[in-house]
């Protein structure tokens, strides 16, 4: 049998392993920071006629700059965040993985490194590698924050082409001051003019406002968003971003032509126009993971405060074991190899208490 490591493959991908939960099919899945509500029937009803619009011209390519979308995006980031944001500051992708990739293409690149405050989203690292971009680990505290003086001096040390912040962060739940990244930004633009990227996948999710009015004179920040979490659409594939014109200029010399399909731009256009609903459905996930939150420390567990749909909580000595046992109870959490601690996503009320159910369960079989 030929295995990948027969075949001529870049050096580096040699030995590596694809990202990836583990998705096992149990009752209860609260693993990859999914939104547990499907979409409502009148946005379903709504997304069958624009596709259907948008089928009758497959024959076309698709609007190649995704201009509609961009424009409803815009709309949608100046009414959340207070801050005037124009179709030229958005630009779009099938995901904000791709809009990640696309940075790392533009910015990054063989002979160009990233860095990021680990533990935090590990796409970071695997998409830089994957784009040829040297990847270097900086520091968070024991606490999960961004220590603001260690982060500057690491910067100063590695002079990174791009640096990585994410608010609220994956898997701990920590969001970063806006003074911290303004620190960060300064620290990087001193080291040499660099591109500083803040994923703000869960930015819906924080008890704080986003971060995203930071870009106003700031040409090499950059804010990116997804449509997977807060508007429930994962199976979209929705990522965007927020920036000066001239990086969404600049994106468009590694994009691929007509990247984003008429049926993608249709059905997150529909998701769009049902705006206000989605965001109901956010503001009842904030109370549930809030909840998480209280009821895991009062069961004595220690809990990371969480700005995100989902709880980092321990510790446990052993936390695959404890990942185990709770499987055993019908609950899958997320083990993102962070010592002593894991991952719960806010589901609905009744996947919280089944979860909630379960980790009581394991603390009373442990004591
Ligand atoms: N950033 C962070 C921090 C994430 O956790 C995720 C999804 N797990 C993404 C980006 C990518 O999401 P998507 O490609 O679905 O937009």
């Amino acid at each position: 049998m030929t295995g990948i490591d027969d075949l001529p493959i870049r050096d580096e991908l040699r030995g590596k392993s694809p990202y990836g939960a583990p998705q096992l099919d149990v009752p209860v899945r609260l693993n990859t920071n999914e939104n547990p509500y499907p979409l409502p029937e009148p946005l379903v009803a709504r997304i069958a006629e624009r596709v259907a619009e948008a089928a009758r011209h497959l024959n076309r390519y698709p609007d190649r700059d995704a201009v509609e979308l961009r424009t409803e995006l815009a709309k949608y980031l100046t009414r959340t965040t207070d801050h005037e944001v124009t179709t030229a500051n958005v630009w779009a992708a099938n995901g904000s993985n791709e809009v990640l990739q696309q940075l790392l293409q533009t910015f990054g690149g063989p002979g160009r490194t990233a860095m990021g405050f680990e533990p935090s989203y590990s796409m970071h690292a695997l998409i830089s590698r994957g784009t040829g971009t040297g990847w270097i680990s900086g520091p968070r505290g024991a606490d999960f924050t961004i220590d603001a003086p260690a982060a500057e001096r690491a910067i100063a040390e590695h002079r990174p082409h791009v640096v990585f912040i994410c608010s609220p962060n994956n898997p701990t739940g920590t969001a970063v001051e806006a003074e911290t990244v303004l620190r960060l930004y300064e620290a990087a633009q001193a080291a040499r003019p660099s591109l500083v990227v803040v994923d703000e996948a869960y930015g819906e999710f924080s008890h704080r406002p986003s971060l995203l009015p930071l870009i106003a004179g700031r040409p090499n920040l950059v804010v990116s968003r997804t449509m997977s979490k807060a508007f429930g659409a994962a199976g979209l594939r929705l990522g965007y971003l927020a920036a000066d014109p001239a990086v969404v200029d600049a994106v468009q010399l590694v994009r691929l032509p007509y990247h984003l399909s008429a049926v993608t731009q249709a059905t997150a256009l529909a998701a769009l126009e049902h705006t206000d609903t989605l965001l109901g459905y956010v503001e009842q996930l904030k109370a549930e993971r809030d909840r998480l939150v209280t009821e895991l420390r009062a069961m004595g567990c220690e809990v990371t405060d969480s700005d995100a749909n989902f709880v980092q909580f321990g510790r446990f000595d052993d936390s695959h074991a404890a990942w185990r046992a709770i499987l055993d109870h019908g609950v899958l959490v997320r083990d993102n190899g962070v010592p002593g601690w894991l991952r719960v996503t806010a589901g609905t009320p009744e996947e919280n208490d089944a979860f909630l159910d379960a980790v009581r369960a394991i603390r009373k079989e442990n004591h």
